[in-house]
């Protein structure tokens, strides 16, 4: 797949009844479709507060608009969400949700809260077309794009869930959301899809609607040099880089990507990304794998890496799945790295591992039910087949 995206100019996605769907056209888009009804442009207007900033799922709760208005919308229109086939709860508060697109494949979000706040991880594909050796999904072995609407469904999924739509009257600025910040950080390299991941997000920012701003979006890409500047130019949303090694020939045995982009050209785009000033800076993640990355030489080289880069550290520890190969940092060993960080004045959170009782936690994202169907097929042949 090449860097730039293969999205398509504006067709709107089809709901599985053969009804277009509104979701994911961006303003003039959706004012288009409504106007070959012969309806005014603010009524389109009206059409997308009632879709992202009230979050209805059908023109019958339209209530601004007349009747004969909505029923002729609800017959040629579809507004839907995609189904959610399974709903998992962490110990620690973590949800993650498998919705299933309309051609039957299936993605994951997760919701990570904090006290007062709380995060979506979104998924920018089905699956992962890299190959990154400590990831779960890069081992999924479909993959194609999401398409904007399914992207934004994620986010419409999750507000569903948590109930936080404004209800009718109230100010929406006093309802506490558990939603407040979007991580591009599930499944898929968001870079790898850049039109249909910015459409997404630029509907997610509008002001009259889900109205989260830039500032609380963080993008996170494998290095997909090429794309990194327009990324920082048109969406102006929070970078992390998914930097783990700080030599190529390890990077490029643990990141595939690292052989077309390396480190060097990676570091340079990052001094480069528009946008990026000590307030904010751009967030290195950095996995801790036990005897491959971890030396305090590796801790050294790193620091000498983001001289000149407004810049902060996220290191994670590896969360094991069905199947890895390796092995997580002991807690001193991240200790220790994270100290040689702190005195060369980079505060470097040990990023808590959330959701991992659920397999929700960074890089263990990979569709369920390809999960489910392998176990099937490990405990009984035959069964399994017939129903995959
Ligand atoms: N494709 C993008 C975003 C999704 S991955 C990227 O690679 O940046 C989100 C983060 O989880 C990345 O930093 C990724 O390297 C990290 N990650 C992948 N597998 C992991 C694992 N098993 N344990 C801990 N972090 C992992
Ligand atoms: Fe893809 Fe990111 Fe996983 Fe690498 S770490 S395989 S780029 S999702």
């Amino acid at each position: 797949m090449s860097a730039s995206s293969h999205a398509s100019t504006f067709a709107p996605p089809i709901a599985p009844d053969g009804r277009p769907s509104l979701i994911g056209l961006d303003r003039s888009e959706l004012e288009a479709t409504l106007g070959t009804l012969g309806l005014p442009a603010f009524r389109a207007r009206q059409v997308w507060h009632w879709l992202y900033h009230r979050g209805v799922t059908s023109f019958e709760a339209m209530t601004t608009l007349a009747k004969p208005v909505r029923e002729q919308l609800a017959e040629r229109f579809s507004i839907e969400r995609p189904a959610v086939t399974r709903d998992q709860a962490s110990v620690d508060g973590t949800r993650k949700w498998l919705i299933k697109m309309n051609d039957g494949q299936e993605v994951e979000a997760v919701h990570i809260p904090e006290t007062d706040r709380g995060a979506l991880c979104v998924s920018s594909q089905v699956g992962c077309t890299l190959t990154c050796r400590f990831c779960h999904t890069g081992t999924q072995p479909l993959v194609r794009n999401l398409g904007p609407d399914e992207i934004l469904s994620q986010i419409l999924t999750a507000r569903d869930a948590l109930g936080e739509w404004p209800a009718p009257g109230t100010n929406p600025n006093n309802v506490t959301s558990m939603l407040t910040n979007i991580v591009m950080m599930g499944m898929g390299e968001p870079l790898y899809n850049y039109d249909n991941v910015a459409k997404a997000l630029r509907i997610a920012m509008d002001g009259d609607g889900v109205a989260i701003s830039k500032r609380r979006i963080t993008l996170s890409t494998s290095g997909v040099v090429p794309m990194m500047r327009q990324c920082g130019a048109e969406l102006g949303v929070n970078l992390a880089v998914s930097l783990h090694a700080v030599t190529d020939a390890i990077r490029d045995e643990l990141m595939p990507i690292n052989r077309a982009y390396p480190i060097r050209e990676l570091m340079q785009a990052c001094r480069d990304y528009p946008g990026a000033t000590n307030a904010r800076r751009i967030t290195f993640e950095y996995v801790m794998l036990k005897g491959v990355n971890d030396s305090l030489a590796d801790a050294n080289a790193l620091v000498r890496l983001l001289s000149g880069i407004p810049a902060k550290v996220n290191l994670i520890p590896f969360n094991p799945w069905p199947g890895s190969s390796f092995e997580c940092s002991s807690r001193t060993q991240i200790e220790r790295f994270a100290q040689v960080l702190l005195a060369a004045g980079y505060a470097s959170p040990v990023r808590e591992p959330r959701g991992r009782d659920i397999l929700a936690a960074c890089g263990q994202l990979r569709s369920d039910s390809l999960r489910q169907k392998k176990i099937r097929a490990e405990a009984a042949p035959e069964t399994a087949a017939a129903t995959s």
